[in-house]
């Protein structure tokens, strides 16, 4: 039975599937949107939403230039998304205290703001105990001090892929919710996506199937390294004032956000696709909120969600036509920093297959045979 056919099939409706849907209906290709689930019930919906360029993997070097790139896009696309689906993404501007504690912490924080300060656009400096606290007085009185980053922004994850997606239905993307579990090929093309129950033509097939994604492997007979990296959060409700400032420490952070629950995260743990939270991650979160915010000892658990991040080989994106097919296309691997690279990817795929290259800094680095092939 055959479902339809479209001049592009997305396999996997995350956020870099429907923000490229967007860009390519917008420049006159028939999308079509396959998701197994619902429309951002997995990392893209529930992730945190700190747009930070400046911190992460690749960070100067090889990534600077194109987080920086991606930062400045969501600033534009924030109003352009406004216009298209009439959804507010919840683009703002936050300050930023990533918080040390001990000698180590210091000279690591104090060796970043050497080659942060000359970022233009962003302010970093380094605050002793005092003036952290002036900042945000709610951090602990423990801190030895804190690197300081004015102007990292966030979005409401979920609001900015309904919007992605809104946006691209009105030039006509559409989603289906179905599941694929193969391609049809002929030859070095491929023909179609096999559905559970059905198959849909297409012209082009992109993989962008967050963490899954590896599972297509064996579909397209070459290894695209990408293994799912769990990780959870906290909303918490507390008597305490709002924090005026989000707050990093090591791999955790907080803030307060537009709902008026504090938002606490998170882990990276390696557990394979079971993404159910789990009362260890709750008190490890717990533990590093309340060394970052001492005084919300009332906050109350209202949800826990846990996820999975698309996590390539070596932490950077995975954007590329597949070797040795026509018209295969791989998006995906964005790990801990999916919703600040998405604006970036969806624009590499776009130009990609629109214009057989990409023009967004730092491309270069996101092709698929940077990986050893696996015999
Ligand atoms: C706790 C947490 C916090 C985060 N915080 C931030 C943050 O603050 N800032 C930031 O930039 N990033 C953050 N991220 C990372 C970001 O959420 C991810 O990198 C990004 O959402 C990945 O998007 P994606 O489109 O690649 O994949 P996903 O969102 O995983 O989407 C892939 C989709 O493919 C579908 N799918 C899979 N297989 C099939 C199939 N066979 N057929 C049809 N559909 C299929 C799935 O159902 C899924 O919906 C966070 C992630 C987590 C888990």
């Amino acid at each position: 039975m055959t479902t339809g056919s479209s001049d592009v099939v997305f396999v996997g409706g995350g956020i870099v599937a429907c923000l490229s849907g967007y860009l390519l209906s917008r420049r006159g290709y028939n999308v079509t949107i396959l998701e197994a689930d619902s429309l951002g019930s997995h990392a893209s919906g529930f992730a945190f939403g700190g747009l930070d360029p400046l911190t992460g993997v690749g960070m100067p070097e090889p990534l600077l230039e194109f987080s920086l790139w991606c930062y400045g896009r969501h600033r534009g696309l924030a109003r352009e998304l406004h216009d298209a689906s009439g959804i507010d993404v919840g683009f703002e501007v936050r300050d930023r205290l990533h918080l040390a504690f001990t000698d180590d912490e210091v000279r690591s924080a104090k060796a970043d703001i050497e080659w942060m300060k000359d970022v233009g656009g962003f302010h970093v400096e380094w605050l002793d105990n005092f003036q952290a606290r002036e900042q945000e007085p709610q951090v602990s009185q423990e801190i030895a001090g804190a690197l300081f980053e004015q102007s990292p922004g966030a979005v409401e994850p979920y609001r900015f892929i309904l919007a992605a997606m809104r946006a691209g239905e009105r030039y006509k993307a559409e989603m289906l919710q179905r599941r694929a579990t193969g391609l049809i090929t002929d030859g070095e093309r491929v023909t179609g996506v096999q559905l559970e129950n059905g198959i849909i033509n297409a012209g082009i097939v992109v993989l962008a199937m967050g963490p899954w994604t590896g599972l297509a492997s064996e579909w397209c007979g070459v290894d695209i390294p990408v293994t799912p990296l769990k990780g959870q959060i906290l909303r918490l409700r507390t008597s305490h004032d709002p924090l005026k400032l989000a707050v990093n420490y090591s791999h955790s952070y907080v803030a307060t956000k537009p709902d008026g629950l504090i938002w606490a995260g998170t882990t990276e743990e390696e557990s394979g696709f079971d993404n159910s939270p789990n009362p260890a991650a709750r008190d490890s979160i717990m533990a590093d909120f309340l060394k970052m915010i001492p005084g919300m000892t009332d906050a109350e658990l209202l949800q826990q969600t846990a996820c999975l991040r698309p996590l390539s080989g070596d932490g950077m994106p995975i954007v590329d036509k597949i070797n040795g097919w026509d018209n295969l296309y791989v998006a995906t691997g964005a790990g801990r920093k999916g919703i600040l690279w998405s604006t970036g990817m969806a624009q590499v795929l776009c130009d990609l297959i629109a214009d057989g290259k990409p023009d967004v800094p730092g491309a270069e680095h996101f092709k698929l045979d940077r990986f050893p092939a696996k015999v």
